[in-house]
C-alpha cells in the first residue's frame, strides 16, 4: 500500500489509461465503460442499477485494499475509456458496461438491479460510422456502411442517405439517434434507459436487444400517397371533356391488412375505375365504377420501396 495514490476530484472523472491500476472509482453518480476499456477485471460493488452486455458473476475479482489509485471527492460521472488492469468501481449509483468491454471477469455483487443479456457480436467502436463516448457528444454520417456506436449520457446523431443495413448500439441514456434513408433496416442494440431512435418511413427497423428500460424505436409510417401513381384529382382534370375512362388510387385509411398479400400495412390503396362523362374535368354522368377495387400496399405494390432489396437492384435503383 505505500505506492497508493488517493486523488480527490471534483465533477466528472475519465479513466483514459494514465491511472496506475488497480483503480478504485468511490462514490461516483453514473459509469460509463466503453467497448475494450478493461484489460483485466473489473467489480462494481453496491451500485444501483448496472446494465451490461458482458455475463456477470457475484464473486468480487476486485477488492477494496488492493487498489493502487483512488479517486474520490465530490464526484459526477465515471467514464473508463482505458485501464491497463483491474479496476473498482464503488457505491455508484448506475453502471453501463459495453459488450466486450472487459477481457477478464465482471461481477456486480450487491447491486440493486442488473439487466444483463448474452454477450453479442459487436465490432470495435473504431468500425462504426459514428462512434461517441462521454458526455453531451453528437455526430453524423452520410451513406453509412455499419452504423454507430455510443457510450455515456445524451448523445444527438444522425445518419443521412443510408442505404445498406447498419447496426446501432447504444450504451447508456438520453441517446436520440435520426436515422433516414431507403431500402435498408436498421437493428438496434440498446444497453440502458430513455434511448430514442427515430426511423424515416423508408426504412425497416427491429430492436434485437433491450437491455433497460424506457428504450424504443419511433418510426415513421410508410407515406400511403407514395404507391399512388394517379391521384383522383389529377384523374379527373386529365379527362377534360366527353366521356372517358379514367383510372386513379387513393389511400385506404381503414384498414390494418393487406386483402392482396395478407400482410399488416402501414399504407393500403385502392385502385379504382372509372367511365364518366366529363365537363371541365368533373364526372356529371358515372357509367361504371368498380365497386370492389383492388388494394395492395407497402409490401406488395410494385411502387414500394422494399428493405429487402439485393444490393443489385439497390445499385439499379439509386445509382
Ligand atoms: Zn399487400
Amino acid at each position: 500500500m505505500t505506492n497508493n495514490t488517493a486523488t480527490t476530484y471534483d465533477g466528472d472523472v475519465t479513466l483514459n489509461g494514465s491511472e496506475q491500476s488497480p483503480v478504485e472509482i468511490q462514490d461516483p453518480a453514473d459509469v460509463f465503460v466503453g467497448g475494450e476499456s478493461i484489460t483485466g477485471d473489473l467489480t462494481v460493488q453496491n451500485a444501483e442499477y448496472v446494465f451490461t452486455h458482458t455475463p456477470v458473476s457475484g464473486a468480487a475479482a476486485v477488492s477494496k485494499g488492493e487498489t493502487e489509485t483512488n479517486i474520490r471527492g465530490t464526484l459526477e460521472d465515471g467514464y473508463v475509456q482505458s485501464v491497463d488492469g483491474d479496476v473498482l468501481l464503488t457505491d455508484a449509483e448506475d453502471v453501463f458496461i459495453a459488450a466486450d468491454a472487459v477481457d477478464g471477469a465482471v461481477s456486480a455483487p450487491g447491486a440493486e438491479n442488473v439487466y444483463t443479456d448474452e454477450s453479442i457480436p459487436v465490432d470495435s467502436p473504431d468500425k462504426y460510422d459514428v462512434s461517441t463516448f462521454g458526455w453531451q457528444q453528437s455526430g453524423s454520417a452520410t451513406d453509412p456502411e455499419s452504423g454507430v456506436y455510443a457510450v455515456g449520457m445524451d448523445h444527438d446523431i444522425e445518419l443521412e442517405a443510408v442505404r445498406r443495413d447498419v447496426d446501432l448500439y447504444l450504451v447508456g441514456h438520453g441517446h436520440d439517434v435520426r436515422v433516414d434513408g431507403r431500402g435498408a433496416s436498421v437493428s438496434v442494440h440498446f444497453v440502458g434507459y430513455d434511448n430514442t431512435v427515430h426511423v424515416g418511413p423508408y426504412l425497416a427497423s427491429a430492436v434485437e436487444t433491450d437491455t433497460g428500460f424506457d428504450n424504443e424505436i419511433d418510426a415513421d409510417p410508410y407515406p400511403a400517397e407514395d404507391l399512388v401513381e394517379m391521384s383522383r384529382r389529377e384523374a379527373y382534370s386529365n379527362a377534360g371533356f366527353g366521356r372517358r375512362k379514367v383510372t386513379f388510387q387513393v389511400p385506404n385509411e381503414d384498414d390494418e391488412w393487406c386483402p392482396n398479400c395478407g400482410q399488416a400495412a402501414e399504407a393500403i390503396i385502392e385502385r379504382h375505375q372509372m367511365e364518366a362523362f366529363f365537363v371541365f374535368g368533373w364526372p356529371l354522368w358515372t357509367y361504371d365504377r368498380s365497386t370492389n377495387p383492388a388494394r395492395e400496399c407497402e409490401n406488395c405494390s410494385p411502387n414500394a420501396v422494399h428493405a429487402e432489396l439485393s444490393e443489385r437492384e439497390r445499385r439499379e435503383i439509386f445509382d
